[in-house]
């Protein structure tokens, strides 16, 4: 591939963490040619993480998630559309249709658009809150604020949104009631060993967590909403928050002849096509892990983050960045702070190396076939970066645990 020049016109398509963060990449790497970004939401980019933490504790002003700036946008040299879905993609004349009409026409399209909440089907369906964007949040505000201190809110789905909110909203002293249809919070996600180890977490922070929970519907009545389970019982709520996971939003590149599998499917320099690339929530990318290639989609802020970075250096240079990719979150619930890097499946196997269930902070290591899959931790920020030399390059378990790098 030949590098960007001052000619080339690059349309971003979805305004969020991965479309900016790429946007700024490609200036600072010398991009001095026309840049494009196209996003359905009305807001500049933002981002999403303090949404289910500072900001719904009220602890900050939802302007503080901003990452646009006005002199950013204007010092980046960016073209915003702003309120303006993209419906279509031409791939070939790298063209990009927007709901009104308007043809945008580049030479490359970076695909960004990310993912939407998922909504289940219940009567009470438009009531029901989710937590993905800044008009979600500031919605959720305005109706807890109409609520009295003590009323209680149900939230569908434990996993991370859930478990944050939650969190946020016992805070701010109401009685969340978190309503999981699985044996346990995140076992699908981390596993059998982890999610036990987590289980305890929400009765310590004084939060009633049910797992097990088939909701049949949820309606609304003249003083909140009824959540009706499968055996018969109904829990009577002020309030009901829904965390019930992601969507990718690929819809609107049906017919571009992009390959759509769960996420826009790339080659390794996540390229799509030749001059068509994605980046973030939004792709199904080829990852290098310690036990080989595999093609995933992860909805991480850092994966958003370095995609942006890896996508501009390569449109700009040609060649593939040097640094390998460890995929790394952290979530902050209950009162405590869960990281993770690596990809680790849940059936991998865990083992905690240090810390204890009783101290409330403890490391793992998740392994397969001997070698070192990920690295997870309860409230031990240092020794899990400590940790990350071990998914560097191939590590077997054994040498991860005589060498101990957490306890450095
Ligand atoms: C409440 C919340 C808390 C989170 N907390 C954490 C955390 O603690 N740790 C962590 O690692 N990750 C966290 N995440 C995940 C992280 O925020 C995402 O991985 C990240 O935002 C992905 O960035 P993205 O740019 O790919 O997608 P997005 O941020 O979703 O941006 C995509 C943008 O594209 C727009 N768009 C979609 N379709 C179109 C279209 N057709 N035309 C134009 N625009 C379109 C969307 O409106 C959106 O603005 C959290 C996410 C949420 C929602």
């Amino acid at each position: 591939m030949s590098p960007l020049r001052s000619s080339d016109h690059v349309i971003v398509v979805g305004a969020g963490l991965a479309g900016w963060r790429f946007s700024e990449a490609l200036r600072r790497q010398g991009f001095d040619g026309k840049l494009t970004l196209i996003g359905e939401e009305h807001h500049p980019p933002y981002d999403r993480p303090p949404l289910s933490k500072n900001v719904l504790v009220g602890k900050w002003d939802v302007g503080h998630t901003l990452l646009a700036t006005d002199d950013l946008i204007a010092s980046n040299d960016v073209r915003l559309l702003l309120g303006t879905r993209a419906t279509s993609l031409d791939a070939e004349a790298t063209t990009v249709t927007l709901e009104d009409g308007t043809v945008v026409r580049g030479t490359y399209v970076v695909v960004a658009t990310g993912t939407r909440a998922r909504r289940l089907s219940f009567g009470a369906e438009d009531e029901i809150h989710t937590i993905r964007t800044r008009d979600d949040v500031e919605r959720l505000n305005e109706s807890l604020s109409a609520l009295a201190e003590g009323s209680t809110v149900a939230i569908i789905g434990g996993g991370f949104i859930g478990a944050e909110a939650a969190t946020a909203l016992r805070t701010r002293g109401f009685v969340p009631i978190v309503l999981e249809a699985a044996t346990r919070p995140l076992v699908g996600v981390l596993g059998e060993d982890v999610s036990l180890w987590l289980e305890g977490l929400a009765e310590d922070a004084g939060i009633e967590l049910r797992s097990r929970q088939h909701i049949t519907d949820v309606t609304a009545h003249d003083h909140g909403f009824v959540v009706s389970f499968d055996d018969g019982e109904n829990l009577l709520v002020e309030a009901v928050i829904e965390g019930a996971g992601a969507v990718v939003n690929t819809e609107w590149l049906q017919g571009s002849t992009l390959s759509i599998d769960n996420g826009v499917v790339v080659s390794k320099d996540l390229m799509a096509t030749e001059r068509i690339g994605a980046i973030g929530d939004v792709v199904r990318f080829q990852w290098d892990g310690p036990l080989g290639t595999e093609q995933v989609r992860i909805e991480h802020w850092q994966v958003a983050v370095d995609h942006a970075a890896h996508l501009a250096h390569f449109l700009m240079t040609g060649a593939a960045p040097i640094a390998p990719m460890i995929p790394y979150f952290w979530s902050d619930q209950y009162g405590k702070k869960i990281q993770m890097l690596g990809h680790p499946r849940p059936s991998d196997v865990a083992q905690m190396v240090r810390g204890s269930l009783d101290d409330a902070k403890w490391l793992a290591l998740y392994s397969r076939d001997g070698i070192v899959t990920g690295v997870v931790g309860l409230s031990q920020p240092r020794a899990l970066m400590l940790s990350k030399i071990l998914l560097d390059t191939p590590t077997t378990l054994e040498v991860a645990l005589s060498l101990a790098p957490w306890e450095a």
